[in-house]
């Protein structure tokens, strides 16, 4: 297959959105018939996200082939169904990691080992891999950071190279950001021009521009910034802020970026790309009146991106249920016994987050045990559910130093525990239980009838797990242990029967909800507390 290669870049600023353009721009491909996936090259050393703080990076993603990955390529699956792997997001430490091994066994031959050939040929060879499985019409690939810093040199320099060596199979896409200044009322392209100057500097010329921008861009702007940057008119593109990320695939196409695209690689095409099923979810995100309030009960609550695929999530899922979603974020340091109902009584239904550490552990199970006494639809994930436990054992089975041993190594009633594989693991960097494992569930639960199945597989991403001689006590009084690994046997969904809806998972069901197919666990708890609103 002759594979084409679209290289986004980014200039000016960062957080301009690269991975929803990329994404975007992967959707109207993909509803046009061909075959496409994004990678995200990321320039920091770090070997994987999996050891940055949320604060870094926010969420850690987790791919099917069990990578921790940078959260783009959960908006990366989100847009386009296509599941990722650990291919699809490649950072410097990696690439050094790969250069540095290849030294150490003599494949160099002697050869003084340099950034330039030898880190940039890693790049490249790294670039091609998915490309070169003869599986895509496309490949995209973002790369991460602003064009001018240090540390993507080196990538973009790799950009320059492929550039020549692929010709029309490449295409250079360069994001910027057009600031509007409110004390003028002026919109301002200079930032725009500086940044392509410094581009070309490095040897690329981009092919489209997109322009990030709060105001509509009037067409003679973008003729101006065309002819400055040596880009043709079309091909300057705007992209205005719209009320939702989901928006920006139809906004891309009304500027014809996926014809541009299939033009200058001599891509033939015909008629326009199957946008119906996005279309219609558009639509009930539009036509949505009422609301549905969540908590989402966890210790990264200034951040928005350290829980962005539990909020797209639900978001998706009150969509499909004519619902606009109020998410509220409630710190779990600041919960006790004295204030959780002033907190939780507003929601509909109540989230509890995954994390690690001690940090808001306590409030996490104060409000579980306010979800759990007044009955509201209550979802757990991963250390969210092992709360449920922990919450449950000492509330219900009376065993009062309850605990998870990450929390209290000496704990005498360890109802989670460190999984047996991972008790000799000192490394801290992909050592975990990670990626997609098979569960299978209990007949007639309330989790299997929300899959529709009893036979799942879901991503995983921890080191404790629910203690198994435990078990019958839980079940005994009326936590029952719902789903469960058909290998090992670790437990990973638990539900009391008796609530409305309450139920934990192990695993992170948050991963695998997208736009076309948002996730049976989330719809069928935005339900739930949309059934709990109403009564
Ligand atoms: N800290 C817990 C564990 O390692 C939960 C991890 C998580 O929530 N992702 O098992």
């Amino acid at each position: 297959m002759d594979t084409k290669y679209i290289f986004v870049t980014g200039g000016v600023v960062s957080s301009l959105g690269k991975g929803i353009i990329s994404s975007s721009l992967a959707r109207l491909l993909l509803s046009r018939g061909f075959k496409v996936t994004i990678q995200k090259f990321d320039p920091y050393i770090n070997i994987d996200p999996g050891t940055l703080n949320p604060y870094e990076h926010g969420e850690c993603y987790v791919t099917v082939d069990g990578h921790e990955a940078d959260l783009d390529l959960g908006h990366y699956e989100r847009f386009t169904n296509i599941r990722t792997s650990r291919a699809n997001n490649i950072t410097t430490g990696r690439i050094y990691q790969s250069v540095i091994d290849k030294e150490r066994r003599g494949d160099y031959l002697g050869k003084t080992v340099q950034i330039i050939p030898h880190i940039t040929d890693e790049i490249k060879r790294n670039v091609k891999l998915l490309g070169n499985t003869g599986k895509y019409d496309f490949v995209i690939t973002e790369i991460g950071g602003t064009v001018g810093d240090i540390e993507s040199l080196p990538f973009i320099e790799s950009v320059r190279q492929l550039r020549w060596e692929l010709g029309k199979k490449c295409i250079c896409i360069h994001l910027t950001y057009v600031p509007y200044i409110r004390a003028a009322k002026e919109l301002k392209t200079k930032p725009t021009q500086h940044s392509v100057k410094q581009l070309q500097s490095v040897g690329i010329q981009p092919d489209i521009l997109i322009l990030r921008t709060e105001k509509d861009i009037p067409a003679a702007m973008r003729r101006k910034v065309a002819q400055f940057c040596n880009v043709d008119p079309d091909s300057v593109i705007q992209s205005i802020d719209v009320p939702t990320i989901y928006e920006v695939p139809i906004k891309m196409h009304e500027q014809k970026l996926d014809e541009i695209i299939l033009r200058k690689t001599d891509t033939p095409y015909s008629g326009e790309p199957d946008m119906a099923k996005w279309n219609q979810y558009l639509d009930k995100l539009r036509n949505a009146k009422e609301t549905v309030k969540i908590g989402l009960v966890g210790k990264y609550v200034e951040l928005q991106d350290a829980y962005k695929s539990i909020n797209e999530a639900l978001f998706q899922s009150a969509t499909y249920e004519d619902h606009k979603l109020d998410l509220r974020y409630i710190s779990s340091e600041k919960l006790t016994d004295a204030n959780v109902d002033e907190a939780l009584s507003p929601m509909d239904g109540i989230i509890v987050a995954p994390g690690f550490g001690q940090r808001g552990i306590e409030g996490k199970f104060v409000a579980l045990k306010w979800c759990r006494e007044h009955n509201v639809p209550t979802f757990g994930i991963c250390l969210g559910m092992q709360c449920m436990v922990i919450e449950f054992a000492r509330n219900v089975l009376g065993l009062a130093d309850a605990n998870s041993t990450e929390m209290d190594p000496k704990t005498a009633h360890n109802v989670i525990d460190l999984m047996e594989e991972q008790k000799s693991i000192s490394n801290m960097g992909g050592t975990m239980r990670l990626g997609a494992y098979l569960c299978r569930l209990a007949e007639g639960s309330k989790v299997a009838q929300a899959y529709g199945t009893t036979q799942v597989e879901e991503r995983h991403r921890h080191r404790f797990e629910f203690n198994n001689d435990y078990r019958e006590a839980f079940e005994a009084h009326g936590m029952r242990c719902v789903g469960e690994n058909p290998e090992s046997h670790l437990v990973e969904v638990v539900e009391m029967p008796s609530k409305k809806w309450y139920i934990g998972t192990q695993y992170h069901p948050e991963y695998s909800s997208t736009v076309l197919n948002p996730h049976p666990l989330f719809v069928s708890f935005v339900k739930a507390a949309i059934d709990n609103k109403k009564k």
